[in-house]
């Protein structure tokens, strides 16, 4: 079986070390004049207009236009950074909160971590002095807002990036709106967020009126209504208007996009493998048409290593001389980001093979054609089997026409999809399913609860999550003890829980080590369970690694064997000979020791003490089991084949064979997640004694019938 990899979701391998300002190379003056020809350039003094004199703006833009990179600029540049204020840009992917800030900086001339920064969890790359123009997630702005929520230290927020629909970003324009109003689904996201955001007023910006936002978006449909609102806005802005005194209703501004033609190819066929489709088409565009680079979407690192690979294999073979294949994806290390964005050698053509972030994140200057696969992969949650997974899907209309957008910055251009014009047409959905409609909701329940909003029921979801999820969620924080029967957090651990930025069972772990004394060690494996992995894993290198994974193997299980890793790691100097000699992963570790030092931070601001159990693998794996316990499974008696039952809803799961316990099999196990190919796979196990279970939780053992400890 194959891990499915987090396209967004693992932990991203970047430096934290500042760039040198001029790493791609452009002059000072080269980069004005790039500036300048961006359509938004045009719009700045309108754009500075707008903003000045209402609450909030409404900026439409095709992709590549210049909103992320540019408006933040024209903010500082107008005075809006003065006094020790920030001007805050979000992104739904933190790919592009990196990427963008450190063009930024580059095009302004500073280092990156001063002037610009920029903050995603567990990396914080932003100078309290000094940082004007910071580039944030739409999640950690969320997680500031528990902190301070009016955001006191910015001057204006720009929630960009709104057509996504990601998770935080509704939670966050639900938060900024909290006034009911009634949507119909079908309403365009336009429609929506400037219905939502003329009700902003009547919270966060009445109390703080010098608060201006900017919500930004590329959807292409809002022209219409644009206009529309525009009409409107134009009324309200009558010469009646008090000095100082910013309008409510928002304005809204559409910067004309100069995209240039794009024509359309569908195959006739439906395409049976769309990696070998999108490698035949890259082959025959390089054979038959002229100079102009290529894009191609397909869905995550697995088929966009084995495209680049394939292609690659095709250029070192004489046939197709001149190709620069390139990945994009996050997980890339900077080097090779930087190399997409890297003019194109003279006499080259690049091929970058991307997964959706290139859609509207990010822009690629020189491309002409785009291969467009049809699928992405996004993140889907069962409330009922309680798994989230990653999966691929058929995009929507909308995300096809962004594609083909790419293809026309600058010149007439080429879109060739993978798919027939009658599934085009006929089968594909308009729009794609908001974040919150297909997410686990754990997290995003905890965190209002932490804003002081009770009642999640009731809350004006821009999107209505399903009641099954809804309930789900709440089950689990009363299970751990963070809602009370109330539903309101309980003191001070629900608070506590809620301020640790990861998964609310592994913060309940962490707290319960503090009582159990070994939050040192469980704070390392709270680190550990944050990476993707820690093994390197190469094709064909499987055996070694399972052999190599022995040394570190413990037999309580994968949490107990991070625990020897990180000793020997410690033991090394850090060494990444070290690593590459035990199939670790050099740059994971690395992020997992800043992981862990974050964590750290955050336990001692909690007043969780950090203290050594020394060897006593006893407590930590009650401390494990005091955060999981919701995941306990037992051995079915007279299963051979290792199958094991959850406790909770009897399904049938197995221990993945990545795991140290695969084919060890105790009798009860705790795991951390569960991932699903041709089995439900448990991944990151560890053995329990079940009387821990109801130790742990009274509440959630007691009632189950029938009782599945007795068994
Ligand atoms: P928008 O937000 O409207 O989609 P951006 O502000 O992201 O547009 O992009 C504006 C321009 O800046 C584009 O031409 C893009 O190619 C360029 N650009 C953005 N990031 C980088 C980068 N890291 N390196 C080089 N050029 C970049
Ligand atoms: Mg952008």
């Amino acid at each position: 079986p194959r891990l499915l990899e987090d396209e967004e979701g693992g932990v991203l391998f970047f430096s934290a070390s500042p760039l040198s300002s001029s790493s791609s190379g452009y002059g000072r003056t080269n980069i004005e004049m790039l500036r300048q020809r961006l359509p938004v350039y045009k719009y700045r003094t309108a754009i500075l207009y707008l903003v000045e004199t209402h609450a909030t703006t409404i900026i439409v833009g095709e992709t590549g236009s210049g909103k992320t990179t540019q408006i933040p600029q024209f903010l500082k540049e107008a005075g809006w950074a003065d006094e020790g204020r920030v001007i805050a840009c979000t992104q739904p992917r933190r790919l592009a909160v990196q990427s963008v800030a450190s063009r930024v900086a580059e095009e302004m001339d500073v280092k990156l971590g001063e002037e610009v920064g920029y903050t995603i969890r567990f990396e914080d790359i932003t100078n309290n002095d000094l940082t004007r123009i910071k580039f944030l997630t739409d999640g950690v702005l969320l997680r500031e807002m528990m902190d301070d929520p009016l955001l006191s230290k910015y001057s204006v927020i720009m929630v960009d990036e709104a057509h996504e629909r990601s998770l935080s970003t509704d939670i966050l324009l639900g938060l900024l709106k909290k006034v009911p109003i009634l949507l119909d689904n079908a309403l365009n996201t336009i429609v929506y967020l400037t219905l939502c955001l003329t009700m902003l007023s009547t919270q966060i910006q009445r109390r703080r009126p010098d608060l201006r936002l900017i919500i930004s978006s590329a959807t292409i449909e809002a022209r219409s209504m644009a206009d529309f609102f525009v009409s409107r806005t134009r009324r309200s802005q009558g010469p009646e208007k008090e000095e100082n005194i910013p309008v409510t209703e928002p304005a809204i501004l559409s910067v004309e996009g100069r995209g240039f033609n794009v024509e359309i190819f569908y195959v006739e066929e439906p395409v049976s493998d769309y990696l070998q489709k999108a490698v035949s088409t890259v082959l025959s565009i390089h054979d038959q048409e002229p100079g102009g680079d290529i894009l191609v979407f397909l869905t995550g690192q697995d088929d966009i290593d084995a495209a680049v690979q394939l292609l690659t294999e095709e250029s070192q073979h004489g046939r197709q001389k001149g190709l620069m294949v390139l990945p994009l994806y996050s997980g890339l290390s900077r080097a090779d980001q930087e190399l997409v964005f890297s003019p194109t050698p003279r006499g080259k053509r690049k091929v970058v093979i991307s997964t959706n972030i290139a859609e509207t994140s990010l822009t690629l200057e020189g491309i002409v054609y785009v291969v467009d696969s049809g699928f992405s992969k996004q993140r889907f949650y069962n409330p009922i089997s309680d798994i989230e997974n990653l999966v691929i899907v058929p995009i929507s209309k909308a995300s096809a026409r962004q594609r083909a957008g790419r293809a026309g910055r600058i010149r007439p251009g080429k879109c060739y999809r993978l798919y027939t014009e009658e599934y085009f047409l006929k089968e594909m959905s308009a729009v794609g399913i908001p974040e919150i409609q297909r997410s686990n909701l754990v997290s995003a329940v905890i965190q209002l609860k932490a804003l002081g909003i009770d009642n999640v029921l009731g809350f004006d979801w821009p999107a209505s999550p399903s009641s099954e999820a809804m309930i789900r969620a709440l089950e689990v924080l009363y299970s751990l003890g963070v809602l009370d029967d109330d539903a309101k957090l309980t003191s001070p651990e629900g608070f506590q829980v809620a301020e640790i930025p990861l998964d609310p069972m592994i913060s309940k772990m962490i707290l319960a080590s503090n009582q159990l004394g070994c939050s040192e060690e469980v704070i390392t494996i709270a680190a550990f369970l944050s990476i993707q992995s820690i093994w390197y894993t190469a094709k064909g290198a499987e055996k070694e690694l399972d052999e190599t994974k022995l040394r570190f193997a413990a037999a309580e299980g994968d949490h107990v064997t991070f625990l020897n890793v990180y000793k020997g790691f410690l033991q090394s100097n850090k060494s990444s000979k070290w690593c590459h000699n035990n199939f670790i992963n050099y740059h994971a570790m690395k992020k997992a020791l800043e992981v862990r030092e974050q964590l750290r931070r955050t336990a001692q601001r909690l007043g969780i003490a950090l203290k050594s159990c020394d060897d006593d693998m006893q407590v930590v794996r009650k401390a494990v089991t005091a955060g999981f316990f919701a995941n306990a499974c037992r051995l079915e008696a007279y299963s051979h084949n290792g199958m094991y039952k959850t406790v909770r809803t009897s399904q049938e799961v197995y221990i993945h064979p990545s795991s140290v316990l695969f084919r060890v099999n105790p009798k009860w196990v705790v795991y951390n997640s569960l991932v699903s190919t041709d089995r439900q796979y448990m991944r990151n196990v560890i053995s329990i004694d079940p009387s821990w279970l109801r130790e742990a939780a009274p509440h959630f053992y007691q009632y189950q019938q029938p009782n599945p400890l007795a068994r």
